[in-house]
């Protein structure tokens, strides 16, 4: 019998705890180090739409459908993980721009429905204005991504991840192929690394001359405390993006996104607060709790970088935006290429070396 691959995961946000869980579950010997509490930087602060929605070419949405297949995988195989089905209504385009992400996307197999005033009022009672005309989609939903990633961790280290709080200051190189890392307590050898580190991913790939180019946005969200029910759904009405928690918070943001802080964050934040009470009836004693402002790790050209690093062995890297709706499909196809050595198609467009040139 061959001894089980040891592989060490580099972040503990949405990404590390599903590559962590899907490795672990497929036999891997996995030690997840991180510097962040469990649940990451910017997983969060995220708003946590599951979605294959507007502005993007066919081959990410078709990555985007699988991943949020792979939700239900994973949702069936842990039973209670925070993830609902609760759909999403948008009208936050211009109406010409949303009737071609309708036809495009429904040619394309989405399950979109355009929607009245009327069936807006029924999927949404508690809005105080209907749009004239929205897009549904049934199929979308949300994940609570601390609870999430947090419960992928503890299953990991149920069945044998050791889970490490530590940063890692280098990866550790021996005759060309990265062998482990090197950490603020000491070297942790390896056979292959993942760096799913988020925006941390940069200065780490950097230590072994990788480049990672990304950009890292920051994104606010408002969150109210725990109100009664008001919204079933995402709610993406003229810049106003809206859900509300497992916990009953109502979330928002200018942009699912998160929206600019501006010069002043606090007062963005009681701006957009207000936007939501307005927005919403029976609203009268909802409050603002708090607010965050997230980084998001968005590759330059707002693909995601998942694989291997090329003319370096030993090194896997797990690199992305719309990491909450992607993490179960990084999981199993970043288990399967490190384990087995199968990339996944979906995964073609999505190597570092397309920034080679
Ligand atoms: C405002 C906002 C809204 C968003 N909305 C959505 C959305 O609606 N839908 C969606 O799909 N996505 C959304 N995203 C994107 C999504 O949240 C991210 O893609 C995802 O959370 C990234 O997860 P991650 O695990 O890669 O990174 P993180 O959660 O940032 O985790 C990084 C981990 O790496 C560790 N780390 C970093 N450097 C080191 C080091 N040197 N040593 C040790 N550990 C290190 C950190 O401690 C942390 O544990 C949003 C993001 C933001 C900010």
């Amino acid at each position: 019998m061959t001894a089980a691959k040891h592989v060490i995961v580099i972040g503990a946000g949405i990404i590390g705890a599903s590559i962590a869980w899907h490795l672990t579950k497929a036999g891997a010997q996995v030690t997840v180090i991180a510097d962040s509490p469990l649940g990451g930087v910017a997983t969060p602060n995220s708003f946590a739409w599951i979605n294959a929605s507007w502005g993007n070419p066919e081959p990410y949405f078709r990555l985007r459908i699988r991943a949020m297949a792979e939700w239900k995988r994973l949702a069936n195989d842990l039973p209670g993980l925070p993830v609902a089905w609760c759909g999403g209504l948008n009208w936050d385009l211009p109406a010409d721009r949303l009737e071609a992400y309708a036809a495009e996307h429904y040619s394309w197999g989405y399950g979109i429905e355009r929607v009245g005033r009327e069936q807006v009022a029924r999927i949404e009672p508690n809005l105080t204005e209907f749009p004239d005309f929205a897009l549904h989609v049934a199929e979308e939903g949300v994940a609570e991504p601390v609870a999430t990633a947090t419960a992928l961790l503890a299953e990991a280290e149920r069945h044998g991840a050791r889970v490490l709080s530590s940063t890692v200051t280098a990866l550790v190189q021996t005759d060309g192929r990265i062998t482990g890392v090197d950490t603020s307590h000491g070297l942790f050898a390896a056979d292959e690394v993942v760096i799913a580190a988020g925006v941390g991913s940069p200065d780490i790939a950097a230590t072994a001359g990788i480049s990672l180019p990304i950009e890292t946005p920051p994104g606010l969200i408002v969150h109210s405390r725990p109100y009664k029910k008001l919204l079933n759904g995402l709610v993406h009405a003229d810049k106003l993006h809206m859900r509300q928690t497992a916990e009953g918070r109502i979330i928002a943001g200018s942009d699912f996104a998160g929206g600019d802080p501006g010069e002043n964050p606090e007062v963005t934040a009681r701006d957009l607060f207000a936007m939501v009470k307005a927005a919403l009836r029976d609203a009268e004693g909802l409050e603002l709790d708090f607010h965050t402002i997230g980084y998001r790790p968005n590759p330059i050209d707002g693909f995601p970088i998942i694989g291997r690093a090329e003319g370096m062995d030993g090194v896997y890297v797990a690199v992305l935006h719309s990491g909450i709706t992607l993490a179960p499909a990084v999981g199993l196809f970043a288990t399967r290429e490190i384990l087995d050595g199968e990339r996944d198609p979906l995964l073609a467009p999505y190597g570092l070396s397309r920034f080679a040139q």
